[in-house]
């Protein structure tokens, strides 16, 4: 790092969250590869065989922000994550939070919650909670005299296309008028496969005397593994893979920017990026990225592919 090039600490925060071995891992004997060995630090023990079939773990180091383990509930997740950015949004601010990983890792347990009753932790998600205190925040007398209106909106990204689910609209209390997450975690395989390659959006925004005061956009984006699909036999789904491929690149190089304070953000490469456009410039916008993690030494190669590109958002 150069002292003229430095990266904004108090701009970016990229943490890791890992999610408990599930039935089916379980039940296959997958091994959990994942350690947490301290708030900060994640490491994966990777089993290899040598040339002569000697067994060893490779074992990686990773650093973040922070680390949750399969321990952490959703409210200590957004305590340290989403919670911050609530009053930058208050203070003229844009602010955005991304969940980030393989299908199946968690990124919407995380962002909309579970309410699949399948879970014993079947407690709201980052969506609510931060729904939650900017309602709470509106009735602050500093905040109050301000007259803000929120405004609310969901919408999907998907093939390089936005699909407004919702519209823009008033609400003037913590019960939202539409839900965000129902579509997305009904447990259905289409319902499934849909959300495993769109990205989802959702947005809070706070206007004063009809001009925009600081927005607060969530998403729970495309499944990381999908950006691979680019040699898939069907075209469709090849097609799909190079644009979930190109948005994920133009994210990290987008955020990268933004913490650089660099005066030039590519927001252009993708639609996700143009979508986002206004929350990657501007004096005051602060980014969180949660990348979800699965245990299981399955799902490894998936696991170091987001370990690294999460490493790659806060390095130089
Ligand atoms: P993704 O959205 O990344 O595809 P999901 O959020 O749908 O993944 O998670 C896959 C499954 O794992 C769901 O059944 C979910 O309830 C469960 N799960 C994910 N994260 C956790 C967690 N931290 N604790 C308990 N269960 C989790
Ligand atoms: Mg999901």
């Amino acid at each position: 790092l150069t002292t003229a090039d430095p990266i904004d600490e108090h701009r970016i925060c990229v943490c890791v969250r890992k999610r408990p071995l599930n039935k089916k891992e379980t039940l296959t004997k997958d091994l959990d590869v994942i350690t947490i060995p301290s708030k900060d630090v994640v490491m994966v023990h990777e089993p290899k065989q040598k040339v002569d079939l000697t067994r060893y773990l490779e074992n990686q180091t990773f650093r973040f922000d922070y680390a949750f383990d399969d321990t952490a509930p959703n409210e200590m997740v957004y305590r340290f994550t989403a919670r911050p950015l609530v009053e930058t949004i208050f203070e003229r601010g844009m602010a955005t939070c991304f969940a980030y990983g393989q299908t199946g890792s968690g990124k919407t347990h995380t962002m909309g919650g579970d309410f699949s009753g399948k879970n014993q932790d079947c407690s709201k998600g980052i969506y609510a909670l931060a729904a939650r205190d900017v309602f709470l925040m509106l009735k602050k007398p500093n905040y109050k005299k301000l007259e803000l209106q929120v405004y609310a909106t969901f919408f999907e990204i998907y093939s390089g296309k936005v699909s407004t689910r919702s519209f823009s609209e008033e609400v003037s209390s913590y019960v939202l008028p539409f839900s965000p997450f129902v579509q997305r975690t009904s447990g259905q395989t289409s319902a499934n496969a849909h959300s495993s390659r769109s990205h989802a959006v959702f947005q809070i925004i706070l206007r004063r005397k009809g001009k925009l005061h600081g927005k607060f956009s969530l998403i729970d984006l495309a499944g990381n593994e999908r950006g691979a699909d680019t040699s898939s036999a069907d075209r469709q789904t090849r097609l799909e893979g190079a644009e979930i491929n190109k948005s994920l690149l133009a994210l990290k190089e987008c955020i990268r920017a933004l913490g650089r304070n660099k005066p030039h953000t590519p927001f252009r490469a993708s639609k996700l990026t143009q979508v986002l456009r206004d929350s990657f410039i501007g004096e005051n916008s602060r980014t969180c990225m949660i990348a979800t993690i699965s245990p299981g030494m399955a799902s490894c190669e998936n696991t170091l592919n987001t370990l690294r590109y999460a490493n790659r958002v806060k390095e130089f």
